[in-house]
């Protein structure tokens, strides 16, 4: 059995095995927890990589003008200001998280930024969208889908609100294969990571659940067979950084 694929009532939250209906309040908990440090951390823990993967999602999505990005788990906004940014403002991005704390640091982002024109919040869970069928043009979700009870439910959701022709773009940690950087991803993830959030965040309960959950989270070959199975097409994927995060990309055709 993968770890997507529990017996139909239980889970994973990290390592621990939990019920199906417990996975998304312990999920909010971790968000609510670390949202005021969140980008502090993900600059910390990432020496700003995170960046050049995020920038790296944006140039494969090619944004074009007048184009409408429902970015899921958008948390504090990075995905969203880079696209409205790429279209010169010329654009609209739905930016919706099951988290209210984080969607509240991404909107106060965004006051502070001057960006008051493209952009909705919305407060919603990926497995059960509030958009109509066929409505967006592209959807993105970055460091999201790993921490959603199920997973085929959430990507099939995907393809439901996406136009044919649009384009599903999925930013998520992966597997490392090279010993030498797997050992020492390892040592860094699950020794030194927490002990940082826990100096940072005051929370190092919430960052060792999220090297768990990276660790969980099926390898690059596996995901593109799960976008494959919720329908998309053209299902490609590039590994970042050695294979610690990896891009999917996929169409509805
Ligand atoms: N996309 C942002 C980024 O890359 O910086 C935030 C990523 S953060 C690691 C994960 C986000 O997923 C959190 O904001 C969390 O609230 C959100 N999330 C978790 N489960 C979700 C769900 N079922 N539906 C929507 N958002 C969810």
């Amino acid at each position: 059995m993968t770890p997507t694929e529990n017996s139909s009532d239980s889970t994973h939250f990290g390592f621990r095995e939990v019920r199906r209906e417990e996975k998304a309040g312990l999920v909010r908990g971790v968000f609510d927890s670390v949202a005021g440090s969140y980008d502090l951390m993900n600059d910390l823990m990432s020496a700003g990589v995170h960046r050049l993967w995020k920038s790296a999602m944006i140039d494969w999505l090619m944004p074009q003008k007048g184009q409408h990005l429902l970015d899921v788990a958008g948390g504090t906004g990075d995905i969203a200001f880079r696209f409205l940014d790429r279209v010169g403002g010329e654009g609209h991005v739905t930016v919706l998280d099951i988290n209210h704390a984080m969607l509240s640091v991404g909107q106060d982002r965004a006051i502070d930024q001057g960006r008051l024109h493209g952009l909705d919040w919305v407060n919603g869970d990926a497995q059960k969208l509030p958009l109509t069928d066929k409505s967006v043009d592209a959807y993105t979700i970055a460091f999201g889908i790993r921490n959603v009870t199920d997973i085929p439910l959430a990507l099939r959701e995907a393809y439901r609100v996406l136009k044919p022709g649009g384009r599903f773009l999925c930013l998520e940690f992966s597997k490392v294969e090279a010993p030498l950087l797997k050992q020492f991803y390892d040592f860094y993830s699950f020794k030194l990571l927490p002990e940082i959030g826990g100096i940072v965040a005051k929370d190092k309960a919430s960052y060792q659940y999220l090297v768990e959950s990276i660790r969980l989270f099926p390898d690059a070959e596996n995901f593109a067979e799960m976008l494959r199975e919720a329908g998309f097409g053209q299902v490609k994927y590039r590994l970042l950084s050695g294979g610690i995060a990896a891009l999917h990309s996929g169409w509805r055709l």
